[in-house]
């Protein structure tokens, strides 16, 4: 695509009127039978050969002076025809506006010819009238591009941009031709003009991605214990066969890793269950504070297990918010949880629960889960809500942990409109801190208790 813009302007009235000779040329017939008929006049019927030459020339000079507004208007109408044939139409343009992703409508030499709404957002500095080129480099995008005026058949391409972050788009390039355009006329098929639609596929392939990669992981930490499982039963069934010592200590194994099965498939539901509510805000009102109250009760069997205290700084009011109340107990259990079982070095683990007016999403609860133990090297933490990302995969499946609690804390937050941010440092404990809206209507309040 190397062509140079040039835009068609405005006939001006120069150009709509033609010269005298070449009216002289288009009258050539009329003014030839008349002087045919002034020969015949002054042969047969006496007409003197002045008047006849005079009739002549009047026909002649009106012919060539006289402005005819037909010839006119076809030349008009015919520079009108090249200009749609170069630039689009309201119609056009509107209907390209109304689609939610970035088109171009180029010409079939490669020219801009008009960018919607979405595309002067997503591409900087595009305008008409610039080679398409300037905004979209693509190689592939241009090769299909000039296929498709060579051809005039639709193509879908696909390609990644490595820079600055990995993206992945698709582009629909298909002709237009305008009624009656000399492309379609003359049967050249150089269409009138190309539509590029382009999409961006990033965040479609990264959910296909995580689809995958969650099956083959789960696929992956069920396999291990069913095939510690099937080892046992083959062992009991033939080598201990009649030695019920061994047999006694086998199952209780395989007891152990049912229950990592059972764990494993308990979280995977609940997180199945959470991402089909995704989209449906929680409608009853509860008490964050006695939710945050019955988990540690719950919790201090496994507190005293692990020789760690639960501090608790609760405010002495009700902390009243929309939620789902087994969420949000499973969102505290799981933190705290955590940061007995990791934390365990500390010997502590604060739970305080505050109100923040200071925040960027307005008046919200925290609620902050801080241990003293070995904390977590800071490169890991961006990933810590990821499915099945564990810092260390040994000590998690020591500690009956399945790599979903905090991936499964994430979703319940993003579906409370909440959010966690995780601060810690290797050797320095960890701190979960969770926020969530304040209540949005307190005379919902007394309607819900
Ligand atoms: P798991 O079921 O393995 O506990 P989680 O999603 O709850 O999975 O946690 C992911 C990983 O984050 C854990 O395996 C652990 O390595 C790390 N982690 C979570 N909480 C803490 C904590 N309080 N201190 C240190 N590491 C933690």
């Amino acid at each position: 695509m190397t062509a140079t813009p040039s835009p068609l302007e405005e006939p001006s009235e120069a150009q709509t009127a033609a010269s005298p000779l070449t009216r002289l040329g288009e009258a050539r017939w009329i003014l030839i039978a008349a002087v045919f008929i002034a020969v015949v006049a002054i042969l047969f019927y006496q007409v003197p050969i002045w008047a006849a030459a005079l009739g002549v020339a009047l026909l002649a000079g009106s012919a060539a002076f006289v402005p005819r507004r037909a010839a006119a208007r076809r030349v008009q109408l015919g520079t009108q025809r090249e200009r749609r044939r170069m630039w689009p139409g309201t119609g056009m343009k509107v209907t390209v506006d109304a689609l939610p992703t970035p088109c171009f409508v180029a010409d079939g030499r490669g020219i801009t010819r008009y960018v919607n709404t979405s595309a002067q957002a997503a591409y900087e500095g595009v305008k008409p009238g610039d080679p398409l080129s300037f905004s979209l480099r693509a190689p592939s995008l241009l090769e299909a591009f000039d296929r498709v005026c060579a051809t005039a058949r639709t193509e879908r391409i696909s390609w990644i941009e490595k820079v600055p972050t990995e993206t992945w788009y698709e582009a629909h390039i298909a002709p237009i031709y305008m009624p009656g355009s000399s492309g379609q006329e003359t049967g050249t098929h150089r269409p009138d003009f190309i539509l590029v639609v382009i999409q961006d596929l990033t965040e479609n392939r990264r959910l296909e991605r995580m689809r995958t990669d969650f099956v083959a992981n789960a696929s992956h930490e069920l396999r291990t214990p069913l095939a510690s499982l099937t080892g046992f039963i083959e062992t009991i069934q033939g080598p201990a066969r009649n030695d019920p010592e061994a047999q006694d200590r086998f199952l209780s194994i395989m007891l152990d890793q049912a229950g990592r099965m059972r764990r494993l498939i308990d979280d995977i539901l609940s997180l199945s269950r959470i991402e089909l509510k995704a989209h449906v805000r929680p409608a009853n009102v509860v008490d964050l504070s006695e939710i945050v109250r019955h988990t540690a009760d719950a919790l201090s069997p496994l507190a005293a297990e692990m020789s760690v205290e639960i501090r608790m700084q609760m405010p002495e009011e009700p902390v009243r918010l929309n939620g789902d109340r087994d969420e949000l107990i499973q969102v505290t259990e799981n933190l705290i949880e955590n940061a007995l079982k990791y934390g365990s070095e500390g010997k502590f683990v604060d739970v305080t629960l505050n109100a923040c007016d200071d925040l960027p999403e307005g008046r919200s609860w925290m609620l902050e889960v801080r241990d003293y133990g070995n904390g977590i090297p800071k490169e890991h933490l961006p990933r810590l809500t990821e499915r099945f990302y564990r810092v260390d995969a040994e000590s998690s499946r020591a500690m009956k942990g399945t790599g979903l609690g905090l991936a499964i804390v994430k979703h319940i937050l993003t579906r409370h409109r909440g959010r966690l941010e995780i601060d810690s440092e290797a050797g320095h404990g960890a701190s979960f801190r969770v926020t969530l809206p304040v209540l949005e209507n307190t005379e919902d309040i007394l309607e819900k208790i």
